[in-house]
This record gives structure tokens, C-alpha cells and sequence, in this order.
């Protein structure tokens, strides 16, 4: 088989680990052509977020203890993952060069004194671009011929948008599969930077946070790829968060438009658009467990067995969560309404989660995450209050609850059961959005009552014990 193993930040993040993800790339060599996919090592990628922060502030001291940081993390792992003294050596090396390469990034950027979102996605590169040759020379180290590559070095064009690129799959699928065919053909097993691509001008760029997934995705779709593995440090999908409920089950079986669903509403946290680049191929995707390699994890396929097709699969809820809801009686029969509010939005990079309009058309109601509601509401205040809207609402500590499963597609009575099931503990519910596609129902209730809505639904629908055979 043909298969991309992508490997998350926790799964390299010391020496025994790195070893570890080697030995388990080698033990699944026999028969096989593996790619690897590495995330940067826990943390790193959050560190330079703040770094960049700081250096906004034009605080020149943390960068020094920052860099420091950063080369003491890669060659501790790099010289406790591999033995042999020569191939230590020139890891060692790697690791050092593009430490002073991230240096003079970080120099530059606080004598020009901004950081740009171009610049920015240079900066957040290196996370990626220190784990990812560890991993390629820890496999050497065991005997297994490897090279390692950046995703712009493999072939991932994007387009400029920093910080949220899209690849632009039909030239990304020749290059990449130009790149690493000869590879594969001469036995190596190529190991590429996930979360990194290059615009058209050769300047790098990144694909989203959690984006590793999504580099996996692009290379299988790529070089046509029977399976992808997304390695972490989860047992799979879950019918909950087990933080929640006590007897949440791992699903063994759920299809891409579930998954697609689950992973907007975070089961295990998966880029959002992961899924795009193997629905049209097929591919399935396995969720494994770096740490518990037993447990077979989910899989992600087009078409799940009859047997685990369930009214719903899993309860899942996204906290820090606010509501808008804007309304005026300008608003009715006024056609463009909603277009002018988005797009408004949209213009100032708010991203709505959730939508619902009465038929009255006198307000709409839109969920954001609480990170963007200050944003959103001077947007709107600035640009439409007193002439399209008259008023704007705002409820600033909700959470959005979905209950999602193929099975809920013509079946009736599950929004009874749904909206029954919290009633009977006293939550109120805010505002509903389900769409056509009856795939999921979502609901909004205060934060308050999030945990106790997730544990009656997932009691409600016998979550606990369906899963397991499922
Ligand atoms: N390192 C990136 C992040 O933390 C990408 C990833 O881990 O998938 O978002
Ligand atoms: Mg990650």
C-alpha cells in the first residue's frame, strides 16, 4: 500500500518519542510506501505567535532567550534520537543553520519594526522546518533511507492568502507528485514539513493552524495514496469530549461528511478542510494513537459499514462562543440585507459559525467565536448601524452544541428528542440552525448549561453504548 503517515507536535516532542515515531514508520515499511508528514514540536508553533507579538512590542530581549530555547528543544531531540555519530552530526548541523536562519528573521523583522502577515508566515515556518528533519535523520539512523523536504520543496502552491493559504490542487498534484515519485521508486521514505507551502512568487505560506493534517491530505491526493494516518495522541473521533462525559466511546466507523462535521465542531482538533483533498479521490483516513498503537482508531471513509450507520454519532459542543443578533424592521423585504451584513464581516475577516434568520426577516442571529466579537460588532457598528440595522444584541458567553450523524436524514422525531432531552434539565435554548442536508442539528445555549446539554444528549441517544459496536 501506498500510505501518508502525518505525525502531530506531540508525537516528536523528545528523543524517545522520535524514536519511537521511526520505529513505528519502520515496522509498517514491509510491503508498503510511506511518506511522512511532521508537525513542529509541541509548542513551537505557539511560541512564534507570542514572538512575534513581542517583537511587534519591540521587546528585542525575548528573541535572544527565545532562540536559545528553540536550538537547546531541537538538538536535545535530535541528539538523543539518533546514535549514529556521523548522522548525529549532521543533524546537529541542519538544526543550527536553520536556528540562525530564524535569527536573522526575527532581526529583521524588529528593525523594520512590523510584522506583515507575509512575514509572519516565514516566522511560523520553522516550527516545522526543525522537527521535520530530526524525523527524516532518526529514520536513517535505523537503517531506513530517507530524505527530508519543506512543502514548498515537495511541491504545495498556494495562493497568497498568509496564514490561511489555499493549495492550488491541479499544479500542487504534478509538482508534488513529480517530486516524490522518484523517491518512493528508489526506496526512500520522504519526509515533508506539514502546515507549509509557497505562493507563485516562491514566498512560503501556511495553510491554517492544525494544518499538518491538511499537508497529509494534499500529498495522498497527490501521489494517489491508498490510506492516510493521521498520527496523534488521541484514540480517534469521539461520541463526545470525554472531559464532558465520562463514557464517551471512540467511533470506529464515520463517513467524510460526518467527519467534516465533527472536525468544524472539534472533536479532535482537525483543519477544517483536511477532508477536501480526498473526498473526490476516496482515500480513506485513519485516526491513530502514537501512543496506544493497538487501539485501530477511526476511519474515515466515503461509505462506513451498514452496522455503524447511527441516528446520531456523536455530541459535540465549541465553547467560547458569542452571539449577534441584529435587527430593524428596515430589514424585512429589503432584499441584500444579509449579503451586506456578511459581506461586511467577511471584508473585516470576522468568520460566522452559525446562522439563523426568522421569516419575518426583522433580525438575524450569527454565532462568532469570542475572539471576534469585538471586531464584529464596531464592523457592524461602523458600517451598518442606522441605516441597514437598527439594533445589535449581543450575548458574549455561549456555546454551540451539535449533534451530528447521516442517520438523522429523514428520520423523524430527532429534533423532538433532541430539544426534549435538554429541556428536561432546564436548558434553555437560544437559536437553531440544522441544514438541508439534515447532517447535523446545532443549537445555542448559555455556556453555562454546555455540559449538562452535551451528557443529556449523549445519554438521550445511548451514545455510550452504540459506538462501541459501531
Ligand atoms: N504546527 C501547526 C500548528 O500548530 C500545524 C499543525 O500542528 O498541524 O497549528
Ligand atoms: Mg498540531
Amino acid at each position: 500500500m501506498r500510505l501518508v503517515m502525518k505525525f502531530g507536535g506531540t508525537a516528536v516532542d523528545s528523543p524517545d518519542k522520535v524514536r519511537h515515531v521511526a520505529q513505528l514508520v519502520k515496522s509498517h515499511r514491509k510491503g508498503n510506501e510511506i511518506v511522512c508528514v511532521i508537525s513542529a514540536v509541541r509548542g513551537m508553533t505557539d511560541g512564534l505567535l507570542s514572538i512575534a507579538d513581542s517583537v511587534k512590542r519591540g521587546d528585542k530581549r525575548s528573541i535572544d532567550e527565545f532562540v536559545k530555547k528553540s536550538a537547546n528543544i531541537h538538538t536535545t531531540i535530535a541528539e538523543g534520537a539518533i546514535s549514529d555519530k556521523k548522522l548525529k552530526g549532521e543533524t546537529v548541523a541542519v538544526v543550527k543553520k536553520i536556528i540562525s536562519e530564524l535569527e536573522d528573521v526575527l532581526g529583521g523583522i524588529v528593525l523594520l519594526g512590523e510584522v506583515t502577515p507575509k512575514s509572519l508566515d516565514y516566522l511560523m515556518s520553522f516550527g516545522e522546518r526543525l522537527s521535520t528533519p530530526i524525523v527524516s535523520f532518526a529514520l536513517q539512523d535505523i537503517g531506513i533511507k530517507s530524505d527530508h523536504l519543506t512543502g514548498k520543496e515537495a511541491g504545495i502552491l498556494t495562493d497568497g492568502n498568509f496564514g490561511e493559504a489555499r493549495p492550488l490542487m491541479d499544479t500542487t498534484k504534478l509538482r508534488v507528485s513529480h517530486r516524490l515519485e522518484p523517491m518512493l521508486k528508489q526506496d526512500s521514505v520522504p519526509v515533508v514539513t506539514g502546515f507549509i507551502g509557497a505562493d507563485q512568487y516562491g514566498n512560503i505560506t501556511t495553510i491554517g493552524r492544525g494544518g499538518s493534517d491538511y499537508t497529509a491530505t494534499i500529498i495522498a491526493a497527490s501521489i494517489g495514496a491508498e490510506e492516510v494516518w493521521l498520527w496523534s495522541d488521541v484514540d480517534g473521533l469521539m461520541t463526545a469530549d470525554p472531559k464532558i462525559v465520562n463514557d464517551a466511546q471512540v467511533l470506529r466507523e464515520v463517513s467524510f461528511a460526518e467527519a467534516m462535521e465533527m472536525a468544524l465542531f472539534g472533536a479532535k482538533y482537525m483543519h477544517p478542510r483536511a477532508l477536501e483533498p480526498v473526498i473526490d479521490t476516496k482515500i480513506p483516513i485513519r485516526i491513530r494513537n502514537t501512543f496506544n498503537i493497538r487501539h485501530t482508531g477511526t476511519v474515515i471513509t466515503q461509505n462506513p459499514s451498514k452496522e455503524s450507520q447511527k441516528i446520531v454519532k456523536s455530541v459535540s459542543a465549541i465553547r467560547h462562543t458569542a452571539l449577534i443578533d441584529v435587527s430593524g424592521g428596515g430589514m424585512v423585504g429589503a432584499p441584500g440585507t444579509a449579503a451586506k451584513i456578511f459581506d461586511t464581516l467577511a471584508k473585516n475577516r470576522v468568520n460566522i459559525m452559525m446562522i439563523s434568520q426568522s421569516p419575518s426577516e426583522s433580525s438575524i442571529s450569527m454565532v462568532v467565536r469570542k475572539s471576534d466579537l469585538d471586531k464584529a460588532t464596531t464592523t457592524l457598528e461602523l458600517s451598518l448601524l442606522g441605516k441597514v440595522i437598527k439594533q445589535i444584541n449581543v450575548n458574549d458567553d455561549v456555546a454551540v452544541i451539535a449533534v451530528v450523524g447521516s442517520g438523522m436524514r429523514g428520520i423523524k422525531g430527532v429534533a423532538a428528542k433532541v430539544f426534549g432531552a435538554v429541556a428536561k434539565f432546564g436548558v434553555n435554548v437560544i437559536m437553531i440552525a440544522q441544514g438541508s442536508s439534515e447532517l447535523n442539528l446545532a443549537f445555542v445555549v448559555n455556556d453555562s448549561d454546555c455540559d449538562q446539554a452535551v451528557r443529556a444528549l449523549h445519554d438521550e441517544f445511548d451514545l455510550a453504548r452504540a459506538a462501541g459496536k459501531g
